[in-house]
């Protein structure tokens, strides 16, 4: 009789641990009308952005780069990258497409500085900055008399004053100094490089998306935008001027004007959200923020599944009686490792059970069991995945470029970043599919998905030197 009231608990337990899987399936559920509700909706909130300030939950922000890489840029020029877990600073050698020398350096930030005081973050950046110029070779010396010049890539949501400063808005990702928020970002790192008697100037503002819009237009005339699919999520594009009716200042001569979409802060009642978003999101350093965000980048894609683990075990006892320590420890679980596992192709998944016992400390699990783990990082992944296409197609309408113009065989190329795109090949199929899905095949021929690695890093130098101070001297 035990031994039977034994197995109908358990069996009951696995009922229990399947439907909260199933229930979690359902509503992370994304059927091809939802995701066009989705793009419509971003659409929608793109003219709100653009109208007024304040106007959307897109901030839609001005970039001030108004004119994209030709080609022609010369000279030697910095580049700083911040927005991620490192940093990294790069020096650029630019003559043509078919040379440029590049040499970087990543640093990785002491988490404690992501968190504490403003100063301390742009001392500690504009110190390893000082290292790296230490380190020019003959080669990549800059004129003697003339002063380095620097493209810093902010990869947060900025107010530009101009192409060359601008105050931070808030912090997104795992950032959160507050006597920063509403600095100019410009001015901070300037002042840091002076405490460390390091004499450059910030020549260009960018962020991430912007950065990388410009990398890839810089050997590519077809791209129109990009998009980051790394710790945090975004969209830049190119936009006509007289499309931006909250723009007061005057219109540029190319007619156009690269928005910084902030999408990650999109929200609509489309999303498919479940009782986990919430939760993370409340417990997260930004309630109420960056919801889009917390759906699609890979800081929280794994957190997101330790989430649903965690109820399993709470509620299902789905790692036996006790619920494991390590699991109920916020962000435990990062997405490479949820990757790692997602893509286990062994066939008694040996990289999950491998991942569950060094990450949780849960040993013991049965095939079955993992299999579960696989199913949960599948349904994680493809909602994120399939979101971010439909945000894709969003600028597409808003632009223009959905539907094949019978015409103009027009191309339109996105240009992408981020380890999460890059290095998630799951996610990054799904996408794809998505895109095709959504699309329809004779449009999706003219639009085309490319991985621009590290293309924000030269985009900041390229518009660094296409702002450069000795070019507008020669000018005027
Ligand atoms: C930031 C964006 C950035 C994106 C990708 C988001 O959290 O708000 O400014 O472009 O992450 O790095
Ligand atoms: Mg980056």
């Amino acid at each position: 009789v035990l031994v039977v009231r034994h197995r109908m608990q358990n069996s009951g337990k696995w009922a229990k641990t399947m439907d909260i899987l199933r229930d979690f399936e359902d509503k992370c559920a994304t059927p091809i009308g939802k995701l066009r509700q989705v793009a419509d909706a971003m659409t929608v909130e793109m003219h709100a952005g653009l109208a007024s300030d304040g106007g959307s939950k897109l901030k839609m922000l001005i970039s001030y780069v108004d004119n994209l890489p030709t080609g022609d840029e010369t000279g030697i020029f910095y580049a700083l990258d911040l927005g991620g877990t490192n940093f990294r600073v790069l020096r650029v050698k630019l003559g043509g497409v078919e040379n440029v020398k590049k040499e970087f350096q990543e640093v990785s930030i002491p988490p404690n500085l992501m968190i504490g005081k403003s100063e301390e973050l742009f001392d500690f950046i504009a110190g390893e900055l000082a290292k790296f110029v230490a380190t020019e070779d003959e080669d990549m010396q800059i004129p003697p008399g003339t002063q380095r010049e620097l493209g810093f890539t902010f990869s947060f949501p900025v107010k530009q004053s101009s192409i060359a400063g601008g105050t931070l808005v808030r912090w997104t990702k795992g950032f959160n100094i507050e006597d920063a928020v509403g600095l100019d970002v410009v001015e901070e790192l300037t002042k840091a490089m002076e405490r460390v008697g390091l004499d450059m100037r910030v020549s260009a503002l960018v962020n991430d998306t912007v950065g990388t819009l410009a990398g890839g237009r810089y050997s590519n005339t077809n791209v129109i935008a990009a998009v980051i699919l790394g710790t945090g999520t975004n969209a830049a594009y190119v936009e006509r001027a007289n499309a931006i009716p909250k723009w007061q200042g005057l219109h540029p001569k190319s007619g156009e004007m690269v928005i910084n979409m902030e999408w990650g802060n999109f929200r609509s009642s489309h999303l498919p959200l479940t009782e986990f978003d919430e939760s993370l999101d409340n417990d997260s350093l930004n309630p109420g923020e960056q919801v889009y965000e917390k759906m699609i980048s890979g800081m929280y894609l794994g957190e997101v599944v330790r989430r649903v683990l965690l109820k399993m075990a709470e509620e299902a006892e789905f790692f036996g009686d006790t619920v494991p320590t390590k699991l109920q420890k916020p962000f435990i679980l990062r997405t490479p490792d949820m990757s790692a596992m997602h893509h286990d192709s062994t066939p008694d998944l040996k990289v999950v059970a491998t991942k569950l016992k060094d990450i949780l400390e849960i040993s013991n699990t049965s095939l079955k069991m993992r299999k579960v783990i696989v199913e949960l990082c599948e349904i994680v992944a493809t909602r994120g995945a399939r979101l971010s296409a439909a945000g894709i197609l969003g600028i597409l309408k808003k632009t223009g470029r959905d539907v094949t113009k019978q015409e103009e065989n027009q191309t339109s190329v996105i240009a992408m970043d981020g380890g999460l795109f890059e290095h998630y090949t799951k996610f990054r199929n799904v996408m794809q599919d998505t895109m095709s899905e959504l699309l329809g095949e004779e449009t999706c021929k003219n639009i085309i998905v490319e991985l621009s690695n590290d293309g924000s890093g030269l985009g900041a130098a390229l518009l660094a030197a296409s702002h450069s101070q000795y070019l507008e001297y020669i000018e005027s």
